[in-house]
């Protein structure tokens, strides 16, 4: 310990390095937990506001790990990022995900086309394979570019030069869409929006937490509301995180949010149990 006397000093000094051995563990666990095929995907459905169809799904990778269980994104995707492991994570994760959405198309093409919402970090941004390694793996699978949404953080493109925007805008072109994810909680320049090849705002989770309450705060309701008009007449969708309860779905039903995403509709979870929940909206 390093201040004297005060076992809450020392606790605090343990807690620390133990701490500090598990990241140092988990990151040299990384490149091999990759190889063994210890990572895994869950799945959140997206939900359409209006009449609670099954749209989609957003991909969540976890890491079952050896000793330590399953560990979430924010365990291990910091350090992936630190590393550069986090390439061909990404990587195994956009071919995993799109390779599932190819078999939800084919149980469910009666109920329109499934799209997959995948997570970029930073990092894989400014990787010079993403528009290629995108591609490649949309036509080993077979499935169409606009059944692909990649979500970028709004904190990763705000002050982003062209060279960080080229690659988004080649995949946009091609039809991908490109939502920008955790939306107002960075410093959003909303006029820049228009210079960003984005098709999606994800509203945060901070807005819908907001609408707890029925009716919600006046201020955040006239926020939420500026966003959407915003985002509609600049041609985007809006989605909404964090949905917990139906109260905060119908207020952001009426601000005229598209989609939604939440608690309230399903936690994350393994891709048959999307085939569930898409077959009992269709036979609604
Ligand atoms: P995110 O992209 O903002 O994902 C939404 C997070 O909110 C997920 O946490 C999800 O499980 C959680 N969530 C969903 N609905 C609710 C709700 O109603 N209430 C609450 N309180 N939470 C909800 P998760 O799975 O722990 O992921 C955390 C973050 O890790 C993600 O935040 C994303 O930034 C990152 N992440 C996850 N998968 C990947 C990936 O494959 N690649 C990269 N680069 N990042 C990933
Ligand atoms: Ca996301
Ligand atoms: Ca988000
Ligand atoms: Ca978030």
């Amino acid at each position: 310990a390093k201040s004297a006397g005060g076992n809450r000093f020392e606790l605090a000094d343990e807690e620390a390095d133990a701490r500090a051995i598990t990241r140092h563990g988990l990151t040299t666990a990384l490149p091999t937990a990759l190889e063994r095929g210890e990572f895994f995907i869950e799945y959140q459905p997206l939900v359409h506001l209006g009449d609670g169809s099954v749209r989609g799904a957003e991909a969540l990778v976890r890491w079952l790990h050896p000793q330590h269980g399953v560990l979430g994104p924010d365990r291990f995707i910091p350090l992936a990022e630190h590393t550069g492991l986090i390439v061909p994570l990404g990587r195994w994760v956009l071919e995993e995900s799109v390779r599932q959405a190819r078999v939800w198309r084919e149980r469910h093409s009666d109920t329109g086309p499934m799209r997959i919402n995948v997570n970029l970090s930073p990092c894989q941004l400014s990787h010079p394979g993403l528009v290629q390694d995108t591609v490649e793996i949309l036509e080993r699978t077979g499935v169409r570019p606009d059944a692909l949404c990649l979500e970028v953080t709004e904190s990763a493109l705000i002050g982003a030069d062209d060279d960080l925007l080229k690659p988004l805008r080649r995949l946009a072109e091609m039809g991908v869409d490109i939502a920008l994810d955790d939306f107002g909680t960075g410093y959003s320049n909303l006029a820049n929006l228009r210079r960003l090849p984005v098709s999606v705002l994800k509203l945060d989770r901070s807005f819908t937490q907001s609408m707890q309450q029925f009716p919600a705060d006046p201020v955040d309701l006239k926020i939420v509301e500026g966003i959407v008009t915003l985002a509609h007449s600049l041609d985007l969708t809006v989605t909404v995180e964090g949905v917990e309860t139906g109260a905060q779905a119908e207020q952001l039903r009426i601000l005229g949010c598209d989609t939604a995403q939440g608690w309230y509709y399903a936690r994350p979870g393994p891709p048959d149990r999307l085939h569930e929940l898409a077959l009992v909206d269709a036979t609604a």
